[in-house]
């Protein structure tokens, strides 16, 4: 008999970690269930890649041709501009790539994959007649709000930044502060605001929605999307795939000083302070944290990155310098607090750290894949946004999951005061965070997410479901 030829599945994620870091552990999954996988990059490549690349031969990394674009040559305050413009100089690489995927491999593509951020690529897709979905990594909050976003645009002509404290109502949320939008569409006249306008819109034309989250974490935002409330315009309501948790399941190397440090540490004892892989603190910022830290007499594991150059440095991906510890923490500051805290330098593995039995707490910035490790090692959080759609995600975490204490609105004012890092410290480390439920309903969600992965589990048949349509798609 014939062996039956694999067929083939193309991932498209856009740049950055948090939006690599899942899409890679999607192709595991997918490999797990009898397919070829193919990651397509965009350059430059992360040193990330090159040890997930080694540790999982069974997925091929294909990397698209350099395009030398200046973040200066794209006019927004934000960075995401950039990122949107690169991926749209990258469309005829893109359909290039996909022409020479089907012409050299017997099988042909069962679903091409691309993060939401990539939505140029739905022509070469159509053009090409490959299945289109898109993969969105955060949640189904932020979602329900991409989609809702076209009606609010059509319903008020203020940026969100002005509306400021204006409560939002976007179906299947708690009540949104305008000023809690996604940073990069606050500023109606930037660039950022039509490009994520142009992505809502492309959202519905997908024939899927992949997303990284599951059905008992947020089932009021899925049940507003799939009713079609948050697209009052265009039904049916396009179908959403629940197939998450999926966490970063391995290191980028190193980090083993922190948690050989955390092994000596007792049960639950060290709260972690890491704020994403764009994260930038001003130095006046890193001093008010190290004098909380200091205060609150708690143990610590804190990730300190180089503060930004200048104000306009959040254009900047990854790549910062080492930081100076003597020159930006208070003096004294480590020495004081040797015999209880640790401060690493640009990185630790967040992922491991988090999953180890000394870490109590985690004051986070709410990257969506920070928020699912978090919930998947049962860790109650401090809630802190910085960037993106982190206020957003703030706002759910703390009112609607109760999984984390809010920092207090200096985030948006520019310093967090020590005496707040120390209160909120204190509160999260405390027992008042049993007595509240904090870490009860950590854990319960916990429970929840490796319920929704286990076979026959919410996720899991979600994603059967998916790739048993895919292969009787080829079948037919
Ligand atoms: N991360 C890490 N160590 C760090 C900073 C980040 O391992 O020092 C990982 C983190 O575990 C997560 C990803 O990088 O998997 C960041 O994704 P997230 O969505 O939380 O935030 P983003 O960096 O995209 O803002």
């Amino acid at each position: 008999k014939k062996k039956k030829m694999k067929e083939t599945i193309v991932l498209y994620p856009s740049p950055g970690m948090g939006h690599i870091v899942s899409m890679v552990e999607l192709g595991k999954l997918f490999v797990h269930h009898g397919f070829n996988v193919i990651i397509l990059l965009i350059p430059p490549s992360h040193p990330f890649i090159a040890s997930v690349s080694a540790s999982n031969p069974s997925i091929t990394f294909h990397h698209l041709p350099m395009i030398d674009l200046s973040p200066d040559s794209v006019p927004s305050h934000y960075h995401e501009p950039y990122q949107f413009e690169l991926i749209r100089l990258h469309t005829p690489n893109l359909a290039h790539a996909l022409r020479s995927i089907i012409i050299t491999s017997s099988s042909s593509i069962s679903a091409f994959i691309a993060d939401f951020f990539c939505s140029t690529s739905l022509d070469v897709a159509a053009e090409l007649n490959i299945p289109f979905y898109f993969f969105f990594t955060t949640g189904a909050s932020v979602l329900a709000t991409f989609l809702y976003f076209p009606t609010i645009h059509e319903s008020i002509r203020t940026s969100f930044r002005e509306l400021g404290e204006f409560p939002l109502y976007i179906p299947g949320l708690p009540p949104i502060r305008a000023i809690d939008m996604p940073l990069p569409i606050l500023d109606r006249h930037d660039p950022a605001y039509d490009a994520l306008l142009n992505i809502s819109h492309s959202l519905p034309k997908a024939k899927g929605i992949i997303l990284n989250s599951f059905e008992s974490l947020e089932p009021r935002s899925l049940k507003a999307i799939s009713d079609g409330l948050c697209m009052p315009h265009a039904p049916p309501p396009v179908p959403v795939h629940c197939i998450g948790p999926l966490i970063m399941s391995e290191g980028r190397g190193g980090g083993d000083d922190c948690l050989k440090w955390l092994d000596a540490q007792p049960e639950k004892s060290v709260v972690f302070l890491c704020f994403g892989s764009l994260g930038l603190l001003s130095a006046d910022q890193l001093r008010e944290i190290a004098v909380g830290l200091d205060r609150s007499g708690h143990r610590f594991l804190w990730v300190v990155r180089s503060p930004p150059l200048t104000k306009e440095q959040n254009k900047l991906v990854s790549a910062t310098p080492e930081p100076d510890l003597d020159a930006l923490l208070p003096a004294g500051f480590l020495e004081r607090t040797n015999d209880r805290g640790l401060v690493v330098k640009s990185w630790a593995p967040q992922a491991a750290v988090l999953s180890h039995g000394s870490v109590g707490g985690f004051v986070t910035h709410c990257g969506w894949n920070s928020v699912l490790e978090a919930v998947c090692c049962g860790v109650p959080m401090v809630a802190w946004p910085l960037y993106a759609e982190q206020r957003l995600n703030r706002v759910f975490l703390v009112e609607e999951l109760k999984l984390a204490i809010p920092i207090d609105d200096g985030f948006d004012k520019g310093v967090v005061s020590a005496a707040e890092v120390e209160r909120r410290v204190r509160e999260l480390m405390s027992d008042g965070a049993d007595d509240d439920g904090l870490r009860e309903r950590v854990l319960r969600a916990k429970y929840e997410s490796v319920k929704a992965m286990r076979k026959g589990g919410s996720s899991n048949s979600v994603l059967i479901e998916l790739v048993n349509a895919w292969k009787k798609q080829v079948d037919e």
